[in-house]
């Protein structure tokens, strides 16, 4: 899957892998959601980003959150169902008392 490969592009930047275990070791490696307690090196716990990139977050400390797979994964769903509906509720743009061209 094309989306899938631009991904694991994204995670394997130096700058992603810092940012990735800044945020893990913050949090205890401990997900924020359930209370996982995970494994340094293991896999079990992701550094996610709380606001998404697609919807302007940044890769910062602030924006990280440490979240176990099966969490990190809802989380994922409810994100492609928030973007689905704001693409259909997005509201046409208008500048009233600017003239189009
Ligand atoms: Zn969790």
């Amino acid at each position: 899957m094309a989306w899938a490969n631009g991904g694991a592009t994204r995670t394997t930047t130096k700058e992603h892998r810092r940012w990735a275990k800044a945020v893990l070791r913050r949090d205890g490696y401990r997900c924020v959601d359930c209370g996982y307690q995970g494994t340094a090196g293991k896999g079990d716990v992701n550094a996610d980003h709380q606001t998404p990139v697609a919807f302007g977050g940044t890769t910062t400390l602030g924006n990280g959150r440490t979240r176990c797979v099966p969490c990190h994964k809802k989380k994922t769903g409810r994100e492609a169902a928030e973007g689905r509906r704001r693409r259909r509720q997005r509201p046409a743009q208008r500048h009233p008392g600017i003239p189009v061209d």
